[in-house]
């Protein structure tokens, strides 16, 4: 089956059933969810998932290991589940999609926030045996549900996080036409404008606040990044240096945040560094409210210049301006005072 039933909008939540009936699936189904989300929405999915398939088995998600993902994709084969339907945030979401890229069968993404671009994304971030995060190709979701007023209904966090995330497209293509040029990358530009248009359709919304409507032009915003990245068969179109440095968060910085906050930072540190204009990127994240100020982010001056000149050696090959910027100390100190007093 083609990744080409994308469905986002008001009300949505109510086309599972008829979804998963255009696209002939039937048969046996595992519905994987977390507690929160089949508490509040069982009623409205399981009759629906009931009415599709012979035999429906539920489980709520233990944890979002590798290990965990690859169990889940066992069972599939084993029982010969036809299709696997996730409903949730990220966690969820992603061991889903590798469970069903494993075991190959069609697979029904609803997701409950818009944290960030693995919406739809062909790669699945997953923790180790370490607890560590490893990010794993597989495929895009065969089939993707937003219901936008649901998503409303999630705590704002997880949407300023999404925003962040797109926010970050801005340097990661800043660092993708700068490897061009230094001969260390290749351009697709296809993805190029995809990542492109994902951020420009976000920048230049006419909405002020989260509502249903700006909703659905993150939701875009966001698959469209995910496409960009299938597209160009790496990430490389929607993560550049501020990426990098969100990696080095994960490893090194005890708090944790949210991946759009993490590179929504990143962003404005890296072309803070650049010395470059960074005014309306940041009215953009003031106007939604997003606060990547690191001090309220939990995230002390000595873990910020570790990780600023930790990201390069996340990911060896991936070639950005923090390659040749000037990341002493000093300078690093210096940036992180400025973040803290205008963020
Ligand atoms: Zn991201």
């Amino acid at each position: 089956m083609k990744n080409n039933v994308l469905k986002i909008g008001q009300g949505k939540i109510n086309e599972i059933a008829s979804t998963l009936l255009e696209n002939n699936i039937s048969g046996k189904i595992l519905y994987i969810t977390d507690p929160v989300v089949d508490r509040l929405y069982s009623h409205i999915v399981r009759p629906q998932l009931e009415e599709v398939g012979k035999m429906v088995k539920a489980e709520t998600v233990e944890s979002n290991t590798i290990a965990y993902a690859m169990s889940v994709a066992e069972r599939v084969i084993a029982t010969d589940i036809n299709c696997i339907v996730g409903m949730g945030g990220g966690k969820v979401l992603d061991v889903c999609k590798y469970a069903a890229y494993i075991s190959k069968v069609p697979y029904l993404s609803i997701p409950t926030t818009l944290a960030n671009d693995g919406v739809v994304s062909p790669i699945a971030v997953l923790k180790r045996h370490d607890n560590k995060p490893k990010s794993l190709g597989c495929a895009m979701p065969t089939m993707l549900i937003l219901d936008t007023q649901l998503v409303m209904t999630c705590p704002p966090q997880f949407v300023k996080a999404g925003i962040g995330d797109i926010i970050s497209n801005y340097t990661a293509l800043k660092d993708w036409d700068y490897a061009v040029a230094n001969g260390k990358d290749t351009m697709n530009g296809y993805a190029y404008l995809m990542s492109k248009t994902a951020l420009d359709a976000l920048i230049k919304t006419q909405y002020s606040s989260i509502c249903p409507e700006f909703i659905d032009v993150l939701a875009n915003s966001l698959v469209l990044s995910g496409l960009a990245m299938d597209f160009a068969g790496s990430s490389r179109p929607v993560s550049g240096s501020e990426h990098l440095f969100s990696h080095a968060l994960d490893y090194y910085c005890e708090k944790q945040n949210l991946h759009g906050f993490n590179v929504a930072l990143g962003t404005i540190s890296v072309l803070m560094l650049l010395g470059e204009d960074y005014s309306r990127l940041l009215a953009y994240l003031k106007k939604f409210e997003v606060d990547i100020n690191p001090k309220h982010m939990g995230i002390d001056k000595e873990t910020f210049v570790l990780c600023m000149q930790k990201a390069t050696s996340m990911r060896k090959n991936r070639y950005t301006h923090l390659c040749t910027l000037d990341l002493s100390k000093e300078k690093l100190e210096n940036v992180y005072d400025k973040l803290v007093n205008e963020l």
